[in-house]
């Protein structure tokens, strides 16, 4: 037996670890202990010891001390989403350090502003072994001054007794696609939140089960059984809850062994090409569609990055700085694209989840602590796992390595200043992109329209960038092998996405008729685009445009948009970190006003809180943010940033062009508050003629009080996105249950169809803004439920409209009644397409 003492790792007021605002600690599920509220900036070592680890995050590290007690200490709560941000690490893995000496310097200001709180834990981790006795607690105390005392086992007799609880699983996987990044990322999340070890054994190959990337080196593809080992406290609870989140899919569709999908086919090879001369590439289709143009070659090309750093310290430093700022970079497209880009999104959380990758990171340090600098140390780590993910010879774990490669590429230039993305910023019309591999973020980058194709020698079917081109409508061959590498720049190209084909030098009157052919539609739906919009027999609907960028505006009226359905306001001001002033809302306003030349414009008043954050508004930390701080509940608590924004909107002329939509309205009083603030300021600035004013409906009881709210406005806005994520108590940003959050259950449309009831007693008219107004597949349904207006993203406008312009209302009427009485969101699918076999 041996009794250890802990030192005060910082100044402060010792408090208990009940009072700690994070139930893994004042549950003691983490260990026993003690927190300090500190006064001082810099962590220390509390004994002498070894460091075992410092987290990625550099908000917490773990010691070893002589007796083998294993203490960790942590900066603030929820810290770890600073993604380093603030702090600065003193030690490395594996270091000796004495009592008293800095562990880890923490920015006090920053951490007061932006963390949940800055409680500091210090808590003994192998608490089976040990017990925490003369704990000092509720007074100030200094750094260094005795905290705790740890009585134990000396570290042999731990070891010979480190019988930690120990549980098993066998459980068989089945995601179509195997353990790929996405569910690796969803599982990894889950066994971090346990304190003990969590290991993955398929085929004789171990991974750690908190590490994406030695989760994507398992190679488990669909139908493989995996056995779990977790080793810790609550072992057995841990591994049943693991075993039932990879049954469940782990936010993946399952599917039965039986159906294992085909593997791609393999790649015919060509030979050369010469302009006289059609040669017939194939490869494997990977988003629909055919693109006339010419080869617009982007080329692998590594830039030469210096092998030596400049000190472990400095290095370690600069890569944690890198990653940092990537995260951010990429949350920040993360809440751009956040409306109704859910695929997106997921691509980019998936990403965000191998920057923080522990197996990543460590790789890199290891190479710093060798002496290297941090882009080749970064590098080196990338290329040795995408090596691991190649060796397993399993082509859609290989479809994984362009996401390493995007996030090796990004932080590297962000290093470095030099690689960013390889695509020319001037691309000439009609670019048929052909690459060994296009990245993610290459591709997310290209503005809308900009591409005729894309062809790569690499990559997969589902592969994030087909996924990308997919949404993007760009037609896309993939796995066309090197051949495709060979293609001259320029040369004329045929992307035949529905047949995996491309035809190379293709004479000049297959080109022109394949053009003609592949535009005739799309002309011919853009020609009466700009007509109204009526059903076959003579109902008016209105096809308006979502819009959140300034440059929107133009291209919504370019393909025939009715209005602005949808201004999310927010968005237009993102990158900001001082809130705009009236005129410069008013000039966004009035600029999108005057480009819609006379159209209606319906401005959504500022909705952030949730999924959203916003610079210049920050909010407080929250349990649950999506049921917490959003939309009108922050105008409301914020009333000077809404008149600011309410004024800017009356201001707009010719008066009576905008209208006011409020989000997140879940009752009938924070309309009549809204009315009253717009009210006070149209007699302020003198303004005679009112302004119409709309409620979203996204919260499930406005729906259900549709009739009172539109007592109380002038039109119901549907907001599917949300009130998808409502109705189903699904979040919309969580990958568990990204795959079920569908906006077309019947439960949603049952909503829909409350909605409109509501709306017609007093005779208001009702739109739907969410995503599903986008999808062609869902007009018949909205139609036929009485919504009278979509507003969808610019692109799709010109056919939605000549779609529904073959539609009726009693066809509509139909499929929408039979709908409410599906089962799921697939059954009503189903049921569409089989109305309309070409949706
Ligand atoms: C919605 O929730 O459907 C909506 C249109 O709002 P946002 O996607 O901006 O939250
Ligand atoms: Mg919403």
């Amino acid at each position: 037996m041996s009794t250890l003492t802990l030192g005060s790792p910082v100044a402060g007021w010792a408090t208990r670890l009940e009072e700690v605002p994070d139930p893994a600690f004042a549950q003691r599920m983490v260990g026993d202990g003690i927190a300090v509220d500190p006064t001082s900036a810099e962590l220390r070592a509390p004994c002498d010891g070894v460091v075992v680890s410092v987290h990625g995050a550099r908000h917490a590290c773990t010691l070893r001390a002589v007796t083998g007690a294993e203490i960790l200490l942590h900066i603030g709560i929820d810290t770890v989403s600073l993604r380093g941000e603030g702090f600065t690490v003193r030690v490395q893995e594996g270091q000796r350090v004495r009592a008293g000496d800095p562990l880890i310097s923490f920015d006090m200001d920053l951490l007061a502003r932006k963390a949940r709180s800055l409680l500091t834990a210090m808590v003994v981790v192998n608490g089976e072994a040990h017990t925490v006795t003369n704990r000092v607690q509720d007074r100030e105390v200094a750094v260094g001054e005795l905290l705790l005392a740890v009585a134990g086992e000396s570290s042999s007799a731990v070891q010979e007794t480190a019988g930690d609880e120990k549980a098993e699983r066998r459980v068989r996987l089945l995601i179509p696609h195997g353990l790929h990044a996405r569910p690796a990322a969803a599982l990894a999340r889950h066994a971090k939140l346990h304190a003990g070890s969590v290991s993955i054994v398929n085929k004789g190959r171990s991974a750690n089960a908190k590490s994406v990337v030695s989760l994507m080196g398992l190679g488990a593809r669909h139908g493989d059984m995996l056995t779990l080992t977790v080793q810790g406290e609550q072992a057995e609870r841990v591994a049943q809850e693991l075993m039932e989140l990879v049954i469940s899919g782990l936010g993946d569709p399952v599917q039965p062994i039986a159906e294992q999908p085909e593997v791609p086919a393999e790649v015919t090879a060509p030979q050369h090409f010469t302009p006289d001369q059609e040669v017939l590439l194939k490869g494997t289709i990977a988003a629909p569609g055919v693109g006339v143009g010419n080869a617009v070659r982007v080329l692998e090309e590594s830039a030469e990055l210096p092998m030596d750093g400049q000190g472990i310290q400095a290095e370690t430093q600069r890569l944690a700085d890198a990653l940092a700022s990537v995260g951010r970079d990429i949350e920040a497209l993360v809440s751009r694209e956040g409306a109704g880009e859910a695929a997106k999104t997921e691509i980019f959380r998936a990403h965000l989840a191998l920057l923080e990758d522990p197996e990543l990171t460590e790789a890199a340090h290891r190479e710093i602590a060798a002496g290297r600098g941090a882009a080749w140390a970064w590098r080196k780590a990338v290329a040795r796992h995408a090596q691991v993910l190649h060796e397993l010879n399993d082509p859609l774990l290989a479809e994984r390595i362009g996401d390493l490669r995007d996030i090796e590429r990004r932080v590297i230039s962000q290093l470095t200043g030099r690689g960013g993305s390889r695509v020319p910023a001037e691309l000439p019309p009609d670019a048929i992109l052909v690459a060994d591999e296009l990245l993610p973020s290459e591709l997310a980058a290209i503005p809308a329209g900009r591409l005729a194709g894309l062809c790569m020698a690499r990559g997969g079917p589902t592969s994030h960038v087909a996924i990308l081109a997919s949404g993007m409508g760009i037609p896309a061959v993939v796995a066309m092998g090197d051949a495709a590498l060979r293609v001259p720049h320029g040369a004329p190209l045929i992307v035949d996405g529905n047949r995996g084909e491309v035809h190379v030098f293709p004479p000049a009157e297959v080109r022109d008729a394949t053009r003609r052919a592949a535009a005739a539609r799309q002309e011919a739906n853009l020609a009466t685009a700009h007509e109204e919009c009526r059903t076959a027999d003579n109902v008016r609907i209105e096809v308006f445009a979502n819009l959140g960028r300034p440059g929107d505006a133009a291209s919504a009226m370019a393909k025939g948009a009715e209005g602005c359905g949808l201004l999310r306001t927010e968005f237009l001001f993102l990158e900001r970190s001082t809130a705009p002033s009236e005129a410069e809302q008013l000039a966004q306003y009035q600029e999108i006003a005057d480009t819609l030349r006379g159209r209606p414009v319906v401005i959504r008043t500022i909705d952030v809180g949730g999924d959203k954050p916003l610079a210049y508004l920050p909010l407080p930390r929250e349990e649950n943010p999506v049921l917490g701080l959003r939309g009108v509940r922050i105008a409301l608590q914020h009333p000077e940033v809404l008149r600011t924004q309410l004024r800017a909107i009356l201001r707009v002329k010719p008066a009576g062009v905008c209208r006011i939509l409020v989000p997140m309205i879940a009752s009938v009083s924070e309309l009549r508050m809204v009315r009253a603030m717009i009210e006070a300021e149209r007699q302020a600035l003198g303004i005679t003629r009112t302004i119409e004013l709309g409620a979203m409906i996204e919260v499930p009881v406005a729906a259900v009080q549709a009739d009172r709210l539109a007592a109380e406005c002038d039109f119901l806005s549907i907001g599917t996105n949300d009130l998808t994520q409502y109705a189903l108590a699904m979040d919309r940003g969580n990958p568990y249950v990204a795959a079920r959050l569908d906006s077309l259950h019947p439960g949603v449309l049952r909503l829909v169809a409350q909605t409109v009831a509501g709306a017609r007693k007093h005779g208001r008219p009702v739109a739907v803004c969410g995503g599903i107004a986008s999808e062609a597949l869902a007009a018949p349904l909205l139609i036929g439920l009485g919504v009278t207006e979509l507003s969808a993203t610019p692109a799709v406008v010109p056919d939605l409209k000549a779609f529904i312009r073959t539609l009726t209302s009693a066809q509509c009427e139909d499929v929408a009644r039979k709908a409410l009485e599906l089962e799921s969101g697939d059954d009503v699918r189903a049921l569409v397409k089989s109305t309309w076999p070409g949706l």
